[in-house]
């Protein structure tokens, strides 16, 4: 039988006391986990990718800032890396919406059997989807990555249409990390229809910025992100299309 595991093993690499920039519209502190399985060219923080990396701060440390900020903030987002890794994740969110905060997650859908075990714990979820499917092992370096992340949207949107109704709906944004070498705009635009397809209500286009990520870029010739027009979004197939 496979011990089950606490709050106090998580790995966790760093946390955002304050944050405005998380989860739309909320207030959030952030909590970093380390460790990802995937190893994508723009990555903005390959420092937290090795899962064995030391963590900078404990769970404890964790706890005591948010008792600090109960009634100031809405809510505790779990970012990585990729926290669905964690054994430990379900544990804290279950501590933080104890506590009386909401429970936000980023994640890649790396794990989609995983994530399906953390989304009744969660009320809103930021999930990449970084690419269709057959063009994610450019991306993010990893064989089955596009059938993760494509089963893992899946899973998100069954589980908010089964919460629609309840006193605890799931909201999700879908984010799109757009960088030159990895898609243009014709390739954005068939992303897009692809996704308002599937269900998705809300898309975000993030463009491509080199603060955090490797220099020089790894695997790619890094192209100049301002050359994404980004003119020829399906706007009118979202009820939110937000840029940034
Ligand atoms: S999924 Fe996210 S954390 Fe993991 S390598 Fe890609 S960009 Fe970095």
């Amino acid at each position: 039988m496979v011990r089950a595991a606490a709050a106090c093993e998580l790995n966790i690499a760093g946390v955002t006391a304050f944050s405005t920039v998380d989860w739309p519209d909320m207030m959030t502190a952030t909590v970093f986990l380390q460790g990802c399985p995937w190893n994508c060219f723009y990555c903005h923080n390959p420092a937290l990718i090795d899962p064995r990396a030391e963590g900078a701060t404990t769970w404890a440390e964790v706890m005591d800032l948010l008792c600090d900020r109960l009634g100031l903030l809405d809510g505790v987002v779990f970012s990585g890396g990729e926290p669905t890794l964690q054994r430990a994740l379900v544990p804290a969110m279950d501590l933080v919406h104890r506590l009386g905060f909401k429970v936000g997650l980023h994640t890649a859908g790396a794990y989609p059997g995983l994530l399906a075990q953390a989304l009744p714990h969660v009320d809103w979820v930021g999930l990449d989807i970084k690419a269709l499917p057959q063009d994610y092992g450019f991306v993010a370096g990893r064989p089955h990555s596009g059938e993760n992340a494509w089963r893992s949207l899946e899973l998100v949107l069954g589980n908010q249409v089964l919460r629609a109704a309840t006193d605890r709906p799931l909201d999700l944004e879908v984010r799109t990390t757009v960088h030159p070498a990895a898609i243009d705009d014709e390739g954005l635009h068939d992303l897009g229809c692809r996704l308002a397809d599937a269900g998705v209500d809300c898309w975000a286009v993030q463009r491509f910025r080199d603060t955090g990520a490797r220099s020089p870029l790894p695997r790619v010739e890094a192209g100049d992100p301002a050359r994404l027009r980004l003119d020829r979004l399906p706007t009118d197939r979202f009820a939110s299309l937000v840029v940034r």
